[in-house]
C-alpha cells in the first residue's frame, strides 16, 4: 500500500478518498486554486499545494503543477476523482514518466475509451451490443444528414469526445438537422477541443442503466451490479438507485456479462463504469439494451453501489493501483437491499436548472440517519463557503439505503425533508417533487420522465400563510428557533398591558408583504399580515416551520422547500429603478458566444438574441417581450453576474 498520495480534484470527491485513505493509514495531498485556499477537502487533507488561480484550465487542469506537487510532497501516487484530469491520457503518461502511479486505469484503456465513435467499433468487434447509427471519421453535413436520415428520426447527435451531457442535440424532424448540428460541433469544440460527432438512433423510452466494472493488473474484472441513472435533466443525472426498477434475472445477466466482456476486452484495471441504454418501452428486456460509453474512472454516484455491496470502492482503487488482487472474487459480491442518491445542485429549477452561484449562508444535514435506513453525505462544502462560478455547482449528494425500494425512497424523502439549504438557489425543492412523482415512486421511470412532468416538477409553490408569519417572526427577531429566550417576551412584559408591535416589509418574488408582529403580554407573538394573508399566533408555528436568517433575508423551511424572503433594508437605496427598466441582464458570469441581433432591430418575445456560455453549458437569452433593441452585448465579451446583455428602447420595460 502506498505511504502517501496525492488527490487532484477538488470538493467532495477529495473528501471521500481522504475518508479511505486515513482509513488504510495513507497520508493525503490536496491541491487547491485561489477560489479554494479555504476549501474543506484542503483543511481535511495531511497537507495542501496551491496550484494557481481559480478557472481550471490554470490549476486544476495544469497536470504539470499537480505532478510537480506530488513529486514535492513525495506522494507516491495520484487519484484523479472524476472530471478534470481523470481521463485524460496524456496525463496518466506524464504521471507515469513521473516515477508515480495513476490510481486508475492505463494510458492505452483510456485511449481505447475516451471517443465515443473509436469505443463504439471497439465495442462492435468484441461482441457487445452497440446503439444503432453512424460512428464513422467522415464528418461532411451532407454525409451526416443522410445518416440521420438512413438511422431514422428521431436521432441524437453526440460529440465524439462527449462527457456531461455536453455537445448533445436531439433531432426529430431533418429540418433541424444543420442547426442542430452546427450547435453540438460549438458546445464540443468549447468543451472538449474536438467538434467531432456521431449520430444515433434516440432510442424509444430510454433507461440508463450503467454497470459498475472493476479490475486488477492480473487479467481479473468483476462487476458490482447495475445503477440506474434514468432521472436525467439536460443529460446529466439527478437521482441514481439500485437495483434498476424492473430488473430482471435475465436481463442483469445479459448486461453485467456484457459489461465484463467490455472490461476485459481492454485490459481494464480499476474502477470503472459500462453505460448502457435500454429501450423500456416494451418492459426491460435481454435483447433491447445497448452499449453508449464506457467511463474510465469512479462515478459520482458510485456510493450507490458500495452501499448495496458493502464494497468501498475507493479502497478497492488504492490496493489494485499498489499492486495488489481484486480483493473479492465475483462471487463473493452480493447485492442487498435498495439504495438512492439524490444530487443537491445549485441551481434553478425552474429556469431551466440554470447553474446558481452564491454563499451558502446556511446548511444543515440530517443528523441522524432516517429510521430504518443508513444514510450518507458526500459534500465538500459546509456553511460559510460559496459556490463559485469556477467549477460545478453540485452542493452534496444524499445517499441512503434500506432493505427494500419502498422504505429507501421513504427515507429518501425523509433525509431531503430534514436538510437546509439557504444562500443560493438551490434544487431540493425538486428533488423532493421528483421523490414524491407517482411515476418514479412506482419505478416507471425513463430519461424522458423529468422533461415530461417538468412543469409539475419545477412548480414554485406560493409560501403558506404559516411561512410568511414565519418569515415575519425571523425577521423581527421574534421567537427564531433555537433562542433560549424571546428578547421580545421581556420587553412585554415591561410594557404590562401594552402590546408592542414591529412592522416589517417581505418580499416573496414580485410580491411585497407587509407584516405586523405583537408581542403580546402572555409571551407570544401575533402576526397580522396583509390581505389577502390571515393573522397567525406564533404558538402555531414553531414546531412546524424551521428558519434561517442570513443578511438580507430569511429562509423558510418547509420540509424539502426552503420559501427565500427577502428583508429589504428601509435605510439602503436600493436600486430598483435600474432592475425595472427594460433591460436583460447576464444571470451568471460568462462569455456572450453569439449574438443574434443587432441594435435598431424590433425583436419579438422569445425570440433568441444571444448565448452566453458558463459553466461550459450554452445558455440562450431571449427577448422576453416584443421590443426594439437599443443595445447588445458584443460576441466574445467576458461577462460578469448582472452585465446588461441587453437593453430594449425606452418604454418598453
Ligand atoms: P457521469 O455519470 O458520466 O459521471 P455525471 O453527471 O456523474 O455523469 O458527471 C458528468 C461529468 O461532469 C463527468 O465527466 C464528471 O466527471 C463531471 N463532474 C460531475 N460533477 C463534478 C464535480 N463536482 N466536479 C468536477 N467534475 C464533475
Ligand atoms: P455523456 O458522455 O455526456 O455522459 P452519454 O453518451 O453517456 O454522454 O449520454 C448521456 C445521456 O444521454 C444518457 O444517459 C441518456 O440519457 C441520453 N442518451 C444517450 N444516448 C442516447 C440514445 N441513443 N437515445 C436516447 N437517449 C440517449
Ligand atoms: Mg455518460
Amino acid at each position: 500500500m502506498f505511504g502517501k498520495i496525492l488527490i487532484a480534484n477538488r470538493g467532495e470527491i477529495v473528501c471521500r478518498v481522504i475518508r479511505t485513505a486515513r482509513k488504510l493509514g495513507v497520508r493525503t495531498v490536496a491541491v487547491y486554486s485561489d477560489a479554494d485556499v479555504r476549501a474543506l477537502h484542503v483543511e481535511m487533507a495531511d497537507e495542501a499545494v496551491h496550484i494557481g488561480p481559480s478557472p481550471v484550465g490554470e490549476s486544476y487542469l495544469r497536470g504539470d503543477r499537480i505532478i510537480a506537487a506530488a513529486l514535492a510532497t513525495s506522494a507516491q501516487a495520484i487519484h484523479p476523482g472524476y472530471g478534470f484530469l481523470s481521463e485524460n491520457p496524456d496525463f496518466v503518461d506524464q504521471v507515469t514518466a513521473a516515477g508515480l502511479v495513476f490510481i486508475g486505469p492505463s494510458a492505452a484503456s483510456i485511449r481505447a475509451m475516451g471517443l465515443k465513435d473509436a469505443a463504439k467499433r471497439l465495442m462492435e468487434k468484441a461482441g457487445v451490443p452497440v446503439v444503432p447509427g453512424y460512428h464513422g471519421e467522415a464528418q461532411e453535413i451532407v454525409l451526416l444528414a443522410s445518416k440521420a436520415r438512413e438511422v431514422g428520426y428521431p436521432v441524437l447527435i453526440k460529440a465524439r469526445a462527449g462527457g456531461g451531457g455536453k455537445g448533445m442535440r436531439r433531432v426529430d424532424h431533418p429540418d433541424d438537422f444543420s442547426e442542430a448540428l452546427s450547435g453540438a460541433r460549438r458546445e464540443a469544440k468549447a468543451a472538449f477541443g474536438d467538434d467531432r460527432v456521431l449520430v444515433e438512433k434516440y432510442v424509444d423510452k430510454p433507461r440508463h442503466i450503467e454497470v459498475q466494472v472493476f479490475g486488477d493488473n492480473f487479467g481479473n474484472a468483476v462487476h458490482l451490479y447495475e445503477r440506474d441513472c434514468s432521472a436525467q435533466r439536460r443529460h446529466q443525472k439527478v437521482i441514481e438507485e439500485v437495483p434498476a426498477p424492473g430488473m430482471t434475472p435475465a436481463l442483469r445477466k445479459a448486461m453485467t456479462e456484457a459489461a465484463v466482456k467490455a472490461a476485459k476486452a481492454i485490459n481494464y484495471s480499476g474502477a470503472g463504469t459500462i453505460e448502457f441504454i435500454a429501450d423500456a418501452s416494451g418492459g426491460l428486456k435481454p435483447d433491447r439494451f445497448w452499449f453508449m460509453e464506457m467511463n474510465t474512472r469512479l462515478q459520482v454516484e458510485h456510493p450507490v453501489t458500495e452501499m448495496v455491496t458493502g464494497v468501498d470502492l475507493v479502497e478497492w482503487q488504492l490496493r489494485v493501483a499498489s499492486g495488489e488482487k481484486l480483493p473479492k472474487t465475483q462471487g463473493e459480491i452480493a447485492l442487498a437491499g435498495h439504495a438512492f442518491e439524490a444530487r443537491i445542485y445549485a441551481e434553478d429549477a425552474a429556469k431551466g436548472f440554470l447553474p446558481a452561484t452564491g454563499m451558502l449562508h446556511h446548511l444543515q444535514f440530517p443528523d441522524a440517519p432516517p429510521q430504518g435506513a443508513a444514510m450518507r453525505i458526500e459534500t465538500g462544502v459546509r456553511a460559510g463557503d460559496a459556490i463559485s462560478p469556477f467549477y460545478d455547482p453540485m452542493i452534496a449528494k444524499l445517499v441512503v439505503h434500506a432493505k427494500d425500494r419502498t422504505t429507501a425512497l421513504g427515507a429518501l424523502h425523509d433525509a431531503l425533508a430534514r436538510t437546509e439549504v439557504a444562500g443560493s438557489t438551490v434544487n431540493m425543492a425538486f428533488l423532493a417533487a421528483l421523490a414524491a412523482d407517482a411515476d418514479f415512486a412506482a419505478g416507471d421511470v425513463d430519461t424522458g420522465l423529468i422533461g415530461r412532468h417538468q412543469d409539475a416538477l419545477v412548480a414554485v409553490a406560493a409560501p403558506s400563510d404559516e411561512a410568511i408569519a414565519a418569515a415575519a417572526l425571523a425577521a423581527t427577531d421574534a421567537g427564531a428557533p433555537g433562542r433560549a429566550a424571546d428578547p421580545w417576551s421581556s420587553l412585554a412584559g415591561y410594557a404590562h398591558f401594552h402590546t408592542l408591535a414591529r412592522r416589517t416589509r417581505l418580499r416573496f418574488g414580485e410580491e411585497n408583504i407587509l407584516a405586523r408582529v405583537s408581542a403580546r403580554p402572555d409571551g407570544r407573538f401575533q402576526v397580522a399580515l396583509e390581505a389577502p394573508h390571515d393573522a397567525i399566533n406564533s404558538h402555531d408555528l414553531r414546531n412546524l416551520l424551521r428558519t434561517a436568517r442570513w443578511p438580507g433575508h430569511v429562509t423558510v423551511f418547509e420540509g424539502a422547500v426552503g420559501y427565500t424572503f427577502a428583508v429589504p433594508d428601509p435605510l439602503a437605496k436600493a436600486d430598483e429603478a435600474a432592475a425595472a427598466t427594460g433591460s436583460l441582464r447576464a444571470p451568471m458570469p460568462g462569455l456572450v458566444k453569439l449574438v443574434r441581433a443587432a441594435a435598431g432591430d424590433a425583436v419579438i418575445k422569445g425570440q433568441p438574441l444571444l448565448i452566453l456560455e458558463a459553466m461550459k453549458m450554452e445558455h440562450t437569452i431571449a427577448a422576453p417581450h416584443d421590443g426594439v433593441i437599443a443595445e447588445i452585448a458584443t460576441e466574445g465579451a467576458q461577462v460578469s453576474d448582472g452585465t446588461v446583455l441587453v437593453r430594449f428602447e425606452d418604454g418598453q420595460g
